[in-house]
């Protein structure tokens, strides 16, 4: 599949030339121009694995083998996304249940196997910035994948501990960088990073962020698993609500959308950090400085996807109406945390977010979907501090919990970082 860089559009890439590169020139996004048709009904009747794989080899089939896709599917999707019902005409999409308990998993999985792909063998150092769960994704998907290099930054203190330990324990090829900053200033090193060609080229680095177009390939996926489960006579009245920090997860559910599957509307639900629904409304885009809250992976300010949803709307594959922006605020964060858990849902702040943004756009005689994006032991102190009852860890939490945290502290200082990298390249 050609891809486009949105901001120069004489650039055009293969799929895993673009899977290389993460940006391109003026830190353009990649993006198709055109996308083709699909038998929704035939695939709905499929399974996770086998429906996806027709998905990917109708999007890149012209570059990869079926069999080859198949193999990267089979490898990545490894870990189911039920559909768990929480009221008569609502249910949780649960893309917790892989190996970081956190949707970015699925992008992060199927990336490393593209990746693989795309570098048919030769080194090269990934460097990305996270609000949480994008490091663990991705240190866990390429922990000793031979001839990777990981580099994650992270804002020092502002992501749960829980979180924290989960990437910065692996050590080997995953080295972690807690920086002394907030996430839009860890995410404007990393773009720093690919301005320097020189150094790029050198290290052979890639980002591994949510930039990246094999992610967002990966999570339209699940989109139609979301589907597949809804009971056949609410197939055509399905809102889905998407708990937005960088609006990756947004964006593959537009394009879902896009690719013909029902889909009425699909909700954009925000934390205070409300650039989007203040854009949405005014037609103005002002980001204001992050501020921390509760759902803390969606604490961003100026989400890099969303030159991506301009496009689909420009390419007129997605309407204005196609999408709601909502905000939620703090208390209203814990209030959707207490009322999942009256009805019996044990829930955490993200898909909270989304449960209250949906409540405030479902109409009568449709069915919503809020996407569980992480689990809820992930945010075990904000859940028990919301509930007031203690929350048990599953095992994988537990085990990593109890171990040795092997960051580095850096200033939010292009140079240090530099360096750190060119350390790496001469280890
Ligand atoms: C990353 C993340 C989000 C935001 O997803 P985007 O694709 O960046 O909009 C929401 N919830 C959780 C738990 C996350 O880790």
């Amino acid at each position: 599949m050609l891809l486009t860089n949105i901001k120069v559009p004489q650039e055009q890439v293969s799929f895993l030339q673009a899977v290389r590169q993460g940006l391109g020139r003026e830190q353009g996004l990649f993006f198709p121009t055109s996308w083709p048709k699909l038998d929704i009904d035939a695939l709905l009747q499929l399974g996770l694995v086998e429906r996806s794989s027709l998905i990917l080899q109708a999007l890149l089939g012209d570059e990869l083998s079926a069999a080859d896709v198949d193999a990267m599917v089979s490898k990545a999707f490894t870990f189911p996304a039920p559909l768990v019902s929480v009221a008569d005409d609502i249910a949780c999409l649960e893309l917790f249940h892989g190996p970081t308990l956190a949707f970015k998993d699925f992008g992060g999985r199927f990336m490393a196997q593209a990746l693989a792909k795309a570098q048919a063998g030769s080194k090269t150092t990934i460097v990305t910035a996270t609000s949480g769960d994008t490091g663990a994704a991705v240190a866990h998907a390429f922990y000793r994948q031979p001839g990777v290099q990981v580099v994650i930054l992270f804002p020092k203190g502002k992501i749960s501990p829980l979180q924290e330990k989960l990437f910065t324990t692996l050590g080997d090829n995953i080295t972690t960088l807690a920086v002394d900053g907030d996430f839009d200033q860890c995410q404007a090193l990393v773009k720093q990073v690919f301005d320097q060609k020189e150094l790029v080229e050198k290290l052979s680095i890639n980002s591994a962020n949510s930039i990246n177009i094999s992610r967002l390939f990966a999570q339209i996926c699940y989109y139609f698993e979301a589907v597949a489960q809804v009971p056949a006579d609410k197939r055509h009245e399905v809102v889905i609500a998407v708990p937005s920090g960088n609006f990756g997860n947004l964006t593959a559910g537009l394009i879902a959308k896009a690719l013909g599957l029902p889909i009425k509307r699909m909700v954009a639900a925000t934390n205070s950090n409300d650039t989007v629904p203040r854009y949405w409304r005014s037609g103005q885009w002002q980001p204001k400085t992050t501020v921390a809250t509760l759902s803390n992976a969606m604490d961003v300010a100026a989400p890099n996807n969303w030159p991506r949803v301009e496009a689909l709307l420009k390419q007129g594959v997605i309407s204005r109406d196609d999408i709601e922006a909502v905000m939620v605020d703090e208390d209203d964060t814990v209030l959707g945390v207490r009322q999942l858990s009256q009805l019996g849902y044990l829930s955490e702040p993200h898909a909270a977010v989304a449960y209250k943004a949906l409540k405030r756009s479902l109409h009568q005689g449709e069915y919503g979907i809020f996407l569980g994006t992480a689990h809820p032991a992930k945010f075990k102190e904000q859940v028990e501090n919301i509930l007031g009852t203690p929350l048990a860890l599953p095992e994988a939490l537990a085990r990593c919990a109890a171990e040795q945290g092997l960051s580095q502290d850096i200033p939010a200082d292009f140079a240090v970082l530099q360096q750190a990298l060119l350390k790496l390249e001469q280890a």
